[in-house]
């Protein structure tokens, strides 16, 4: 049957009635992602992680309305460089929505010495999204970072590409040989803190942003245990 303007109109208002039935009128406008600055941003992922520990994550922005209202364009707050380890989902630990977090995901959460591939991702995002925050989240019982503390011990060699991973994070072993404290949470941080000294300084993009203060980049170790991240205090010269 063919359709007349007249039953057009009709469809149109009787799917405009069905969609304010469906949406709570509570909710918020999908395309409300801000515009923020590095810490505006970073106190929005702590308190979204504050509600994921607690068991009082929100899940925002992540029904099919959410995803076409970003499907043109993103703006997403924050970077986060994490372990692609299966229990560390940033979207999940801080509680966020669709296109807010721009997120690069890599065994050891390693940037340095991690190539163009990594670095890149994040000079992409600095530079042609204008995210004001970087995040490099390492986490607690890491397989990488094991490794790296196993196999330096050992002396020998992981098959594959697993030992030229592996090798990105054995500078943070040697790092804090001798350190009091447990042994894989200083190398952990030791590896976080590597990543954000390597980014403030990367040339030609995030340096002088970070220098400018209009980009932050920071640490942080989330902890498989409690489901808490703790923010690192910045390395001491
Ligand atoms: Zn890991």
């Amino acid at each position: 049957m063919q359709r007349t303007p007249h039953s057009a109109d009709v469809t149109l208002v009787v799917a405009t009635l069905m969609i304010a039935l469906v949406v709570p009128a509570h909710a918020a406008p999908p395309t409300q992602i801000k515009t923020v600055t590095a810490d505006e941003a970073l106190k929005d992922l702590m308190d979204g992680n504050a509600r994921f520990a607690k068991g009082k994550a929100t899940s925002p922005r992540r029904s099919p309305a959410d995803f076409r209202a970003v499907s043109e364009a993103q703006n997403p707050i924050a970077i986060v460089v994490a372990c692609a380890d299966s229990r560390v989902s940033p979207e999940l630990l801080f509680d966020a929505g669709v296109g807010e977090l721009f997120v690069i995901r890599v065994a050891g959460n390693v940037v340095d010495g991690a190539g163009v591939t990594v670095k890149g991702s994040i000079e992409y995002a600095i530079a042609e999204l204008n995210v004001p925050l970087v995040v490099i989240l390492g986490h607690t019982n890491c397989g990488a970072v094991k490794a790296a503390v196993q196999h330096i011990d050992e002396k020998d060699s992981l098959p594959g590409s697993i030992n030229g991973l592996v090798e990105l994070i054995k500078p943070a072993v040697n790092k804090v040989h001798g350190q009091p404290g447990e042994k894989y949470d200083n190398v952990t941080r030791a590896n976080v803190n590597a990543g954000v000294e390597r980014l403030k300084s990367l040339q030609p993009i995030l340096a002088p942003r970070v220098k400018a203060g209009s980009v932050k980049v920071v640490g942080g170790v989330y902890d498989l245990h409690t489901g808490t991240v703790k923010v690192l205090e910045p390395e001491s010269k």
